[in-house]
C-alpha cells in the first residue's frame, strides 16, 4: 500500500484519480499539482456556454472550492513541475520545492498544436485551451467583428457556432477536404457543413494556411492568406488545429513515450509506481487491441478511476468503449466507439430531419455510432459495440427498429 501519492496535473483525470482514491478509503498523503492558477475546472464549456457568456466561471469547477481541503488533498496550483525523478521518488517544482512520492500519476493533459505559418505570433491570434484563453477571446469578440477560425475540428466548429450566436462574421479555414474529418464520416461532415452554412458561417475546405498578415502599425493580425492565394480579412484569428500530448516531463524522466506516455492496459507506465491517465496517456486498449491516446473528458474520467483502483491494489484494466460529444448550435453530437478502419456507414434516419445516426461497420461488426439529436440510440450502441455485435444492416437502417433489436 502506498503512503504518498502525487498527481502531476490538475484536470479531469487528476481530480477523478484523487476523488476515487479518497472515496475508496486511501488515507495517505495526496498531492495535486497544476500549472494553471485556478482550481480544477471543466474545459468543454470554454468553447460553448462560457465563451458565449452564459455560464459563470464558478460553474466550471469540477469540484466545489472546499472539496480539496475537506478531503485532505494538498494542492499546488500555479506551479509548474520542473523535474520528475523516479529513482529518487520526488518531483521538483519551479520554486525548487521537492515533493516526495511512493507513487506518481501523470495527468498532464495536452496543449494546442501551434500554427507554423508565418505571422502566428501576431496580436489578435488566439488558441483555446484555458480559462485565460477563453476570457481573452471573449474580450476580442464584438458583434459584427470578423473572426477567421483555422481548423474545422471540434474547437473550430464549436467556436464558430458560438461566435455566430454572438453576431460575428465567421469564416472557417480547414486544411482537409471536409470538416471534422478526423472524427466523422463524409455524410456527417456534410450535414454539419450545411448546418453551419445555413447559420451564416463561411466554411472553406482544402485551404492550407500560408501566412497571417498583420498591420505593421498595431502588430495585430488583419488577414489569413491560404496557399491557393485567397485572403480572408480578420479582426481576430482563432487556431484550433489539434493538440499534442504534454509528455515532456515524462520523456525527460526516461518513461517510454510515443504519442504520449505509453502505458499497459492497467495504465502503468514503463517506470515502476508511475501511472498515466487522460489526454497525455497512450494506453494499450483491450477493446481495440492497440495503443490509443484519446482526447475526451470521458477517457480522463474513466482512466482516472482505473488508475486509482490499481493504486489501491485492485488490479483493474481499462477497456471501456470511449465516447465523445460536441454541441454546435442546437445540435448534440454524441460519438460512441472509434470508427477507425471502418468499411461501411449505414445512416439510421434522415439527416433532413436533423435527428439521425451514422453506424460504422468493419467487416460487418458495429465499431462506432455517431448520434445527432438522437440520444435514444446511445445506450444500446454502447452495449452492441462492447459485445462486438454484427447487426443486420437492413434493421440498422430502419429507425423504427430499436437499435438493441438490430442484431
Ligand atoms: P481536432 O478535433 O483534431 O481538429 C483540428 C482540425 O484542424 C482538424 O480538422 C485538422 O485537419 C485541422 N487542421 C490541422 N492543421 C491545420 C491547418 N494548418 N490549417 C487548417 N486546418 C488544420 O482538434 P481541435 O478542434 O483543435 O480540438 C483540440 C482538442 O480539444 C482535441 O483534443 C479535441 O478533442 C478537444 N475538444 C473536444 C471537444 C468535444 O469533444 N466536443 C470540443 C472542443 C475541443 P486534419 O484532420 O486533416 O488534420
Amino acid at each position: 500500500m502506498y503512503e504518498r501519492i502525487v498527481i502531476a496535473g490538475a484536470g479531469q483525470a487528476a481530480v477523478q484519480t484523487a476523488d476515487t482514491l479518497r472515496r475508496r478509503g486511501f488515507g495517505g498523503q495526496l498531492t495535486v499539482i497544476g500549472e494553471e492558477p485556478w482550481l480544477p475546472y471543466q474545459r468543454p464549456p470554454l468553447s460553448k456556454k462560457y465563451l458565449a457568456g452564459t455560464l459563470e466561471r464558478e460553474r466550471l469547477l469540477i469540484r466545489p472550492a472546499g472539496f480539496f481541503a475537506e478531503h485532505k488533498i494538498e494542492t499546488h496550483l500555479g506551479r509548474r513541475i520542473a523535474e520528475i525523478a523516479p529513482a529518487q521518488g520526488h518531483v521538483r517544482l519551479d520554486d525548487a520545492t521537492l515533493i516526495p512520492f511512493d507513487a506518481l500519476v501523470m495527468a498532464t493533459g495536452s496543449r494546442p498544436r501551434q500554427l507554423t505559418a508565418p505571422g502566428g505570433e501576431l496580436g489578435g491570434v488566439y488558441y483555446l485551451r484555458s480559462i485565460a484563453d477563453a476570457d481573452a477571446i471573449r474580450g476580442a469578440c464584438t458583434a459584427g467583428g470578423r473572426v477567421v477560425i483555422i481548423g474545422g475540428g471540434y474547437i473550430g466548429l464549436e467556436v464558430a457556432a458560438t461566435a455566430r450566436e454572438l453576431g460575428m462574421d465567421v469564416t472557417v479555414v480547414e486544411m482537409a477536404d471536409r470538416v471534422m474529418n478526423r472524427v466523422t464520416c463524409p455524410e456527417v461532415s456534410a450535414f454539419y457543413a450545411a448546418e453551419h452554412a445555413r447559420a451564416g458561417v463561411h466554411i472553406h475546405c482544402n485551404a492550407q494556411v500560408r501566412a497571417l498578415h498583420g498591420d505593421a502599425r498595431t502588430g495585430r493580425v488583419r488577414a489569413v492568406l491560404t496557399e491557393d492565394g485567397r485572403e480572408f480579412p480578420a479582426d481576430l484569428v482563432i487556431v484550433g488545429v489539434g493538440v499534442v500530448p504534454a509528455d515532456e516531463l515524462a520523456r525527460a524522466a526516461g518513461l517510454d513515450c510515443e504519442n504520449g506516455v505509453r502505458t499497459d492496459a492497467h495504465c502503468r507506465t514503463s517506470a515502476a509506481h508511475i501511472y498515466a491517465a487522460g489526454d497525455c496517456a497512450s494506453h494499450l486498449n483491450r477493446q481495440y487491441g492497440r495503443h490509443l491516446r484519446l482526447e475526451s473528458v470521458d477517457n480522463a474520467f474513466e482512466q482516472g478511476t482505473t488508475v486509482a483502483l490499481n493504486l489501491l491494489g485492485v488490479p483493474t484494466p481499462h477497456d471501456k468503449v470511449p465516447w465523445f460529444w460536441s454541441d454546435q448550435f442546437d445540435l448534440k453530437l454524441i460519438i460512441i466507439g472509434l470508427a477507425m478502419g471502418y468499411d461501411e456507414v449505414i445512416l439510421r434516419g434522415d439527416p433532413a430531419t436533423r435527428s439521425f445516426s451514422a453506424c460504422y461497420l468493419r467487416g460487418g461488426e458495429l465499431v462506432a455510432i455517431d448520434t445527432i439529436n438522437a440520444a435514444k440510440d446511445q445506450m444500446a450502441a454502447r452495449k452492441l459495440i462492447a459485445a462486438h455485435a454484427r447487426p443486420d444492416p437492413a434493421k440498422l437502417a430502419d429507425p423504427a427498429v430499436p437499435l438493441k433489436d438490430a442484431v
